[in-house]
């Protein structure tokens, strides 16, 4: 008996340590009405401080705040976390900015191969395309596998085929490829040098950083939904598939624990069932969000030896981020509060 409190109370304080250690990433809501929010992140890597122009900063700023205001409408305005998080990753797919749709990297042999997932937690239910090749907006086929299939999961041409016959928007291929993207598969495929001492590094957010983008919403009703959009890793070959259009790796939505989206390098987040995972720690070891979300980043993905981060919230509208890379793109808003959008390790 004396042997299990003292046992409960080691448990207890190696928890108070974790919590004050993780507390910096996160918000600790306590209220019965939880606040809308909805987290966004636009890739996780060697994003130092130095390698952005101010302007290209400034463009990352506005780009991230304009996606998560247009979701935030949704939710102000009574709607799904589902349909906000939609409008969200549309506007980043839309910007050659981040590696998704429109400038979303390049495999192998030069074209643009594009992973989606989306997942909402009121009913567990899902969808995701993989390997598609001509869907505008790749989120929005995955609503369409989620909505109007009974599948989870459709991939390559017959994904795009079934987004064309179902009228979404499609594009030739050459509209996804950006002068940016290709000037990396260059330099991954060994045929361009880079200046020494250039002063332009823009160049090593592109080599280093991943830009796969992810958003996840809590709406009034207190659902959660979660998605995922990317277009991989530059230089893939074989049909390479990541994390991102995986239900479980990539993105995963559960009202009952969290919502969660990742970023990194996809291989470790399968293996590791990242986003899953850590619902999974909050549901069976009653971990809090930011305790799961540090545990499977900085203990288990860390030692595995992957990079990468993530995003989550819970149904009582705390959020956290955490990520074992030098910086991770990430932004939040919470009802009433000011729209946060973050860069660095330390901003
Ligand atoms: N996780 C993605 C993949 O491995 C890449 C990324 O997050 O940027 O395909």
């Amino acid at each position: 008996m004396i042997f299990s409190f003292v046992l409960l109370f080691i448990f207890q304080s190696c928890q108070q340590i974790n919590s004050s250690d993780v507390e910096k990433n996160s918000s600790d809501v306590k209220s019965e009405n939880p606040p809308i929010t909805l987290i966004i992140h636009g890739g996780a890597g060697s994003i130092k401080r130095g390698y952005l122009s101010p302007e290209q900063e400034k463009a990352y700023q506005i780009k991230m705040k304009e996606a998560m205001q247009a979701g935030y409408k949704v939710l102000k305005d009574g709607g799904k976390s589902i349909d906000a998080v939609i409008e969200t990753i549309k506007i980043m797919e839309d910007s050659p900015l981040f590696n998704s749709g429109r400038g979303a990297v390049l495999t192998h042999t030069g074209d643009v191969s594009m992973d989606a997932s989306i997942m909402q937690g009121v009913d567990l239910n899902a969808g995701a395309v993989s390997g598609v090749k001509q869907i505008k907006n790749p989120i929005t086929a995955a609503r369409l596998v989620m909505d109007s299939s009974v599948h989870v999961m459709l991939s390559g041409a017959g994904a795009d085929e079934f987004a064309k016959m179902n009228g979404l928007e499609t594009e030739d291929n050459s509209y996804f490829i950006t002068p940016r993207r290709l000037k990396s598969l260059k330099r991954a495929l060994g045929k361009d040098s880079i200046m020494l001492g250039s002063k332009d590094k823009s160049h090593l957010i592109d080599d280093n950083k991943f830009g796969t983008v992810g958003c996840v919403a809590l709406d009034q009703y207190g659902n959660i939904s979660a998605g995922t959009s990317t277009g991989g890793m530059t230089n893939k070959k074989y049909g390479r598939i990541g994390d991102s259009p995986i239900i479980g790796a990539g993105t995963y939505a559960d009202n009952a624990t969290c919502g969660v989206s990742c970023t990194g390098h996809g291989e470790y987040f399968i293996r590791l069932s990242i986003a899953r995972n850590m619902a999974d720690l909050m549901a069976y070891k009653g971990l809090s969000l930011s305790l799961a979300a540090h545990e499977v980043i900085q203990d288990q993905l860390t030692t595995l030896g992957g990079t990468g981060g993530l995003i989550a919230l819970d149904n009582k509208g705390n959020y956290t981020w955490e990520f074992n890379t030098p910086g991770m793109f990430r932004g939040v808003i919470v009802e009433g509060k000011k729209a946060v959008v973050e860069f660095y390790e330390k901003d």
